[in-house]
């Protein structure tokens, strides 16, 4: 083995772990850091909003006896005819189980897998998994409210809403570049950016 082949070797060896790797594992059984748990999932969030639901998590921050241990909950509340809106987790899976209702949801391939689009309707009692990283959604097409529960593979696994990131950023990206981006008219850009 040549000394080139064998630091390429020495470099994969040291950095694919840590590519692969999740949070990391715990070094104790727990670590709670301040007793203040807040309020439990009996209520329901509040879904009067322009989107027509509401999530409210559990993670570490909410609840800070999940510091170290990899893992949160969210409840999600749908209005009828509501929908969690595209959105990305940059360090969790996510595992959904639908409690009451029907739930249209789905994912997109990355790029290099020519963005494909996974989509199920979702009864009471099934469930679906969103990969990590992955933009995903979940609408409710009926006339009645749906609610689901989802665990994510982090304590903390972060959220970005693409539409919020993208049009509502702060200072605003500048609309000549997301009217190249999107193809859009400059016009429709500028009155997108009102919006978020
Ligand atoms: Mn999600």
């Amino acid at each position: 083995m040549g000394i080139r082949s064998f630091f390429s070797l020495f470099l994969l060896s040291v950095t694919i772990p840590y590519a692969m790797a999740s949070d990391p594992s715990p070094l104790q059984d727990f670590c709670v850091a301040v007793n203040n748990l807040k309020s439990g999932f009996d209520k329901a969030g509040n879904t009067t909003n322009r989107i027509g639901s509401s999530v409210t998590a559990f993670n570490v921050d909410t609840l800070p006896g999940l510091n170290t241990l990899g893992i949160s909950l969210v409840r999600i509340d749908y209005a009828p005819f509501g929908q969690n809106p595209p959105h990305t987790h940059p360090r969790a899976t996510e595992v959904l189980v639908v409690q009451e209702g029907t739930l249209y949801v789905g994912f997109v391939s990355s790029n290099a897998d020519g963005n494909r689009l996974f989509t199920k309707t979702l009864n009471t009692g099934d469930v679906f998994v969103f990969p990590e990283g992955l933009i995903h959604f979940q609408f409710n097409p009926t006339r009645s409210k749906a609610v689901a529960f989802a665990a994510l593979s982090s304590q903390n696994p972060g959220v970005i809403t693409i539409a919020n990131s993208v049009f509502g950023s702060k200072p605003a990206i500048d609309p000549i570049v997301l009217s190249k981006a999107f193809q859009l008219d400059v016009n429709v850009v500028k009155n997108l950016q009102t919006k978020f």
